[in-house]
């Protein structure tokens, strides 16, 4: 009966080509003999009859592969390469049925990527770090005036009247950023499921300028708006779109021109619709434009925190735009105003909820 693992025998490399995950069947030699669909696509450099040991060069890699062609059994290592991308892979080497009377044996190894895994607990990490920092910078002040009101100020009317105010404030920043943390973590757990329901966006517009009238005022900055006649139904979430629409004009606001103008514009098309937020203020330099979007994420630190940022708003709205099945796009040029700008599958389009 020939050898389960013969690595010349036409099943065994017809069974390790039909296998999904990636696998290479290295001979006594340590060339590969077989190599699954998955595992070329994996390391593209891998070919038939080419050595293990020269496609990939890690010592630990090539030292536990001759330990199993020699002694037979398993190991499982995990390997990091990092050129030409950082990736992680754990690797499951085993002689199965290495028959007795060879003198090295066939190896199969299997491969599992780890990269994205690796990507979100690292993110994961990051997340909780940042969280906790942004909570614990309030809370020490909130803990400080307590303190100082417990003791040296005890009977300082003025002093507790002004501690209060902070005390406030700070209370207010704590509960901003847990509303903006809970509103996240509620758009991702519902990522999956795309809005459906019919949401004229110049209304949405509408009613975000109105509410945020006050705050522009305070700052002089016009609002205009730009709308068409008739109505643009794009398969929405309203509360979202309207969150969308506040933390995009507040922003525009916010780290706008003192004086200056916003403008508000909603767009009509077949499949898709779009709204933008402009600015004319200081704009944002390019290498902060791809990192916008991410978890508090700030230009400038203070400038936000006195703005009382969370550093959250601009992933908020990514989150929503992806939840809607559309794109968020961010031009600026230095000293040029900013253009944020959602692009939404209209209602009724042939929208792929499966599509992310
Ligand atoms: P924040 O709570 O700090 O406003 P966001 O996620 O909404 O957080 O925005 C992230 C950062 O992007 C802001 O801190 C600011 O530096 C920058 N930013 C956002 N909108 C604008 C804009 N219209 N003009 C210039 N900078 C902006």
């Amino acid at each position: 009966m020939p050898d389960a693992l013969d690595p010349s025998s036409p099943a065994t490399l017809a069974l390790i080509e039909a296998l999904g995950s990636p696998v290479v069947l290295l001979d006594a030699q340590g060339q590969a003999r077989a190599i699954s669909p998955a595992m070329k696509a994996l390391i593209p450099a891998l070919g038939l009859g080419q050595p293990m040991a020269l496609v990939m060069r890690d010592p630990d890699l090539i030292e536990a592969i001759e330990q199993v062609a020699r002694a037979g059994g398993r190991q499982v290592i995990e390997l990091v390469e990092r050129v030409p991308v950082e990736r992680t892979f754990r690797i499951h080497i085993a002689a199965p049925g290495g028959a007795a009377g060879f003198l090295r044996r066939p190896v199969l190894l299997t491969f599992e990527d780890l990269s994205e895994q690796r990507v979100t607990e690292r993110m994961r990490v990051d997340f909780v770090a940042n969280a906790s920092h942004e909570l614990r910078t309030p809370l020490a002040s909130l803990l400080g005036f307590v303190e100082t009101l417990q003791g040296p100020a005890r009977n300082d009317a003025a002093a507790r009247d002004r501690f209060l105010a902070i005390m406030r404030e700070q209370g207010l920043r704590m509960a901003r950023l847990v509303d903006d943390l809970l509103s996240l973590s509620r758009i991702e757990l519902r990522a999956h499921l795309a809005p459906d329901t019919a949401v004229d966006l110049s209304n949405i517009c509408r009613e975000i300028v109105d509410s945020l009238t006050l705050m522009a005022r305070e700052r002089d900055v016009a609002l205009a708006l730009r709308t068409p006649q008739a109505p643009v139904q794009v398969a929405g979430d309203r509360d979202e779109l309207l969150r969308l629409m506040e933390n995009l004009v507040e922003n525009a606001i916010k780290y706008g021109r003192k004086g200056g103008e916003v403008t508000i514009e909603v767009r009509d098309g077949e499949a898709e619709a779009s709204v933008s937020v402009r600015d004319d203020g200081p704009g944002i330099a390019p290498e902060h434009l791809p990192r916008l979007t991410e978890r508090f994420y700030r230009v400038d630190t203070n400038a936000s925190r006195e703005a009382g940022g969370t550093g959250l708003g601009l992933a908020i709205v990514k989150h929503i735009v992806l939840r809607h099945r559309g794109r968020l796009t961010i031009e600026s040029e230095q000293g040029e105003g900013a253009t944020f700008k959602a692009v939404l599958p209209r209602y009724g389009a042939d929208t792929r909820p499966d599509q992310p």
